[in-house]
């Protein structure tokens, strides 16, 4: 069997004909937001419905990290290090501080309270971005129902103040965002608003003094959607899709997929050289080790 899928011929150049699709654990609901802590050699990822933040350590598997997790989602690392997580359940973006307490960033917008705070990035400038769609209010499977009061926007958090500024509000339901190494760019997926048949497709905008413009239609994942991606350090795209991870160029063309198993979520690179993918898949957590190096923060 084939772990890869090659559309356009770099793509060859990318992946390694003998390292594996790795299943690392299995046995969850719905696992999301992997993010990788070097320091720590160990990987964070979250298992939604059932509350709980994990962690993957090589040679030890998983234990738990923080339960209840307040139905976090995705997460990243700030440019001190810290744990920065999306909570559906308090609808906040939340820190862990290097000594254990729990900061939150944002839980409202001009007084009325978050959707559910989905997928996190953080910029040079130290500022929070994350997405606030509302699939985390509309069922009781990964948070509380709840009435959304707010539209779903894409945030940018002050990091000392939590003063929220709307940055990208052209979609039905931003999910998944990144941005380019130099941050000249900012990827954001809509997913569509939930049990919709709205349109999902990847939005790239150009940063202009810290502000996205020209917000334009970059790719549309098929089968699946572009829950979430990170970028290699040649700006190439790597996107959780239905049938595995696709690899996209900077100029949208499609260049090839690791074949997953099973519906992937979210993804993010680890290892000594930021060259191995972790992907949370549904069930379980998996990773291949590339001939790439991802981008990644700190
Ligand atoms: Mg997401």
């Amino acid at each position: 069997m084939s772990f890869f899928e090659t559309v356009e011929p770099e793509f060859g150049r990318f992946v390694l004909g003998n390292a594996p699709v790795r299943q690392l654990a299995s046995g969850f609901d719905w696992v999301e937001g992997p993010v990788w802590f070097g320091d720590a050699g160990c990987l964070l990822f979250s298992d939604i419905p059932n509350n709980r933040i994990l962690r993957w350590t090589p040679g030890e598997g998983v234990s738990t990290y923080r339960q209840p997790s307040n139905y976090a989602n995705g997460h990243t690392r700030d440019r001190q290090g810290r744990l920065v997580s999306c909570e559906h359940g308090t609808r906040s973006v939340t820190r862990t501080e290097h000594d254990g307490r729990i900061t939150v960033v944002a839980d409202s917008f001009e007084g009325r309270p978050l959707n559910s705070p989905n997928d996190v990035i953080v910029a040079q400038d130290g500022g929070i971005w994350f997405s606030d769609p509302h699939y985390g209010i509309m069922t009781n499977y990964e948070g509380f129902v709840a009435e959304q009061e707010n539209p779903c926007v894409v945030y940018r958090a002050d990091p000392e103040t939590g003063a929220l500024e709307v940055m990208v509000d052209d979609m039905n339901c931003p999910n998944g965002l990144a941005f380019s190494r130099d941050e000249g760019r900012l990827y954001v997926a809509d997913t569509g608003r939930m049990f919709s048949q709205d349109a999902k497709e990847i939005r790239v905008y150009d940063l202009v003094d810290g502000r996205p413009v020209k917000g334009r239609h970059f790719h549309t994942i098929s089968p699946g959607c572009a829950d979430g991606f990170r970028l290699d350090s040649d700006g190439n795209i790597w996107s959780s899709a239905a049938d595995g991870v696709h690899c996209i160029a900077p100029d949208g063309r499609l260049l090839g997929k690791i074949l997953v198993p099973e519906l992937v979520s979210n993804l993010c690179f680890g290892g000594r050289a930021k060259h191995e993918l972790y992907m949370t898949a549904t069930t379980s957590l998996y990773r291949i080790i590339l001939n790439r190096q991802g981008v990644q923060v700190p």
